[in-house]
């Protein structure tokens, strides 16, 4: 997965709307639609302090972190692959993932999302679990088992899709995985609205929310 091909707005993106992170080396993006724009399921309070609070946060650690250094001049990917497993350098990858996690996390969402992907991504999620239905069950049943913090996402691998699951800031960035959807399960993405019920979240993730069209256009093959 190379940043040319990524979806995302990484640097040179409009000032985001909380804080000041100008003339620092990675901004906050701006999230893809208003905050309110995905009421019921997930509240603009909620994403007050998601993307507000802690999004927001891990943009200011990286940027005081990475300050004055040569990580600074590099592609958030990059920075993500060179310090993943480096023991004096986790700080800065928990970091730089995170930024990296939650922006794709905003993009595999939207208004009106849920339904079903196109005929392409579909017959691959077929082809990988036998139904959209087992899709889903196997989904939930990943992001339900996933122990404390960490992500459920759909990646592809060469022509196949599968369900990964991640734990703190691990990313299939560093994985040669081509993510196509995410959902954050860390407790701060669920708890102001859903409180301790983790599963009523996915399923509203996934009737509601799920953002095929991302999904799709992810694909590299
Ligand atoms: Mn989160």
């Amino acid at each position: 997965m190379n940043p040319e091909s990524l979806p995302l707005p990484q640097r040179a993106t409009p000032a985001p709307p909380y804080g000041d992170l100008a003339g620092h080396s990675f901004r906050l993006p701006v999230l893809p639609y208003p905050p309110e724009a995905l009421e019921p399921y997930l509240s603009a309070v909620s994403f007050s302090f998601h993307y507000g609070k802690h999004h927001h946060a891990y943009v200011g650690n990286l940027n005081k972190m990475v300050s004055g250094t040569a990580y600074a001049a590099l592609t958030l990917e990059d920075l993500i692959r060179k310090t993943s497993g480096m023991p004096d350098k986790t700080a800065i990858f928990n970091n730089a993932s995170q930024v990296w996690n939650h922006t794709f996390f905003w993009h595999s969402m939207r208004p009106g999302g849920g339904g079903q992907p196109n005929d392409r991504l579909m017959a691959m999620i077929a082809a990988a679990f036998g139904s959209y239905e087992a899709f889903k069950n196997a989904f939930m049943t990943a992001a339900v088992g996933q122990f404390s913090n960490g992500g459920v996402w759909l990646v592809q691998d060469g022509d196949k899709v599968r369900i990964v699951k991640t734990s703190n800031a691990e990313t299939p960035v560093v994985y040669g995985q081509n993510a196509l959807l995410t959902c954050d399960l860390w407790e701060h993405a669920y708890y102001i609205d859903y409180q301790n019920r983790r599963k009523d979240y996915v399923q509203n993730y996934l009737d509601h929310l799920v953002n095929w069209d991302f999904a799709v256009a992810r694909m590299t093959c």
